[in-house]
């Protein structure tokens, strides 16, 4: 089989993995080398689905011996052919691209072939040898394989920017039923290997100047969304536990696609795309927005909306909060309106700072007031007074001005009996 094959058919096999992002690397050209990552990332974009095509994303095989239920490379699935690479032809194939210009980066993820660790050691070969042999500088992002041997997570470390270990199902029981080769723990303990790795590199780059870097672009996991039953709010926790324990920089979350029929799988929930795009709605509230998991959903309420996004949720949650004052509202309190994001809120507390605010000067420094207008006040006065019942309030602010019936989609956060809503 020609190398052109194997890319078609191992880069289509690669497209289900949504965890690659090159952001967080900075690594200059050296003298003799070729490619180079900066702290921006690599060029980025998207495809119409919201996959990251940016690197090149391939595996090394499809010819995997698990048979993870969720997977189109499962064993089981005899509706592809089976192809690997060499880690010579793969080595060659990137730096042909690269000096095509056709890519800035690798992302290098496999089916297990054989063990858990020779895959892992076919892959270091690829990654060593683009880093050692080629002098390649650029972005390498490369997927970890569960069970494999803690000297070979650590060797990859040394020679990728980024690694992630995807953590899949949420639950150990929902692992068991559909992936039962893979164990928790051979996916959670080398993710505090990496960690603790990361964290002792760190030290050593502070006290030498020449100090190896470990996985500098940090780690990311993916789970899986809607394969299995666990409520939006469980899928949340998780995420805050890895943000806070393992230090991730990102988890993915990736909708489940359905690949033919698989014993024990029922796709839960028929929204699967808008719950993915509000999982990371949430998530985004948890990583920069000061947000707790338990703040937005909780055991009586643990699905989003799918209508509005998570801080309209929460703010309708807790309108007892509102309006607050935008002059003397801290930064914190001012992230919590809905409307009002990141760059929005740093210039009201830049513009105050000159001038007290009134509702034109926020639109002259690019306030967008749209939603903002319902939860805060400025000299004492609000723009848009509206009746404090959140269902009306609800439908001024659900996503695309959707009309929505008040009675068939009364929200399970709001006392009606709908665990999901259609829109
Ligand atoms: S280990 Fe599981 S998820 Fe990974 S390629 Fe094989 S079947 Fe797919």
């Amino acid at each position: 089989m020609t190398t052109l094959e194997k890319l078609t058919i191992l880069a289509d096999s690669a497209k289900y993995d949504v965890s690659c992002s090159s952001s967080g690397s900075n690594r200059s050209a050296t003298y003799n080398g070729i490619g180079n990552a900066s702290a921006p990332g690599i060029c980025h974009s998207f495809a119409d689905d919201g996959r990251c095509i940016s690197l090149l994303k391939i595996l090394f095989t499809n010819a995997c011996m698990y048979d993870c239920g969720y997977c189109i490379n499962r064993n089981s699935n005899d509706s592809i052919k089976r192809v690997s690479f060499t880690p010579d032809e793969l080595v060659d194939l990137v730096i042909q691209f690269y000096r095509r210009n056709y890519i800035e980066g690798l992302f290098l993820s496999s089916g297990v072939l054989r063990s858990p660790d020779y895959t892992m050691e076919q892959l270091i070969q690829v990654v060593k040898t683009l880093r050692v042999r080629e002098n390649f500088n650029g972005y390498i992002h490369l997927k970890g394989i569960p069970g494999a041997d803690a000297k070979l997570i650590r060797e990859a470390g040394l020679y990728v920017d980024r690694m992630s270990l995807n953590i899949e199902l949420p639950t150990s029981q929902s692992l068991r039923l559909l992936a039962p080769e893979k164990d928790r723990a051979q996916i959670i303990e080398p993710m505090k290997l990496i960690r603790e790795e990361m964290a002792s590199y760190r030290v050593d780059a502070k006290k030498f100047k020449k100090a190896k870097l470990f996985v500098p672009a940090g780690q990311t996991t993916q789970l899986i969304v809607g394969a299995t039953p666990e409520p939006d709010y469980m899928i949340l926790r998780i995420s805050e536990a890895f943000y806070q324990k393992m230090k991730l920089k990102r988890v993915y979350y990736s909708s489940y696609v359905p690949v033919g029929r698989v014993e024990g799988v029922v796709p839960y929930g028929i929204h699967s795309l808008q719950r993915e795009h509000r999982i990371y709605q949430a998530d985004w509230l948890l990583r920069f927005y000061g947000f707790k998991a338990s703040e937005l959903l909780n055991e009586e309420a643990p699905d989003l909306d799918l209508v509005l996004d998570p801080k309209a949720q929460w703010a309708l949650r807790n309108l007892h909060l509102f309006p607050i004052d935008v002059n003397r509202a801290d930064l914190m309190t001012l992230l919590r309106v809905p409307g009002i994001g990141t760059v929005s809120a740093r210039r009201i507390l830049a513009a105050r700072r000159l001038a007290y605010l009134d509702f034109d000067g926020l639109k002259r420094i690019g306030v967008v007031l749209k939603r903002a207008q319902y939860f805060i006040t400025c000299k004492g006065k609000m723009l848009a007074r509206v009746d404090e019942n959140p269902m009306f309030l609800r439908q001024l602010l659900a996503d695309g001005n959707t009309q929505l019936n008040l009675f068939d989609l009364y929200p399970k956060q709001f006392g009606g009996g709908h665990e999901r809503l259609s829109i």
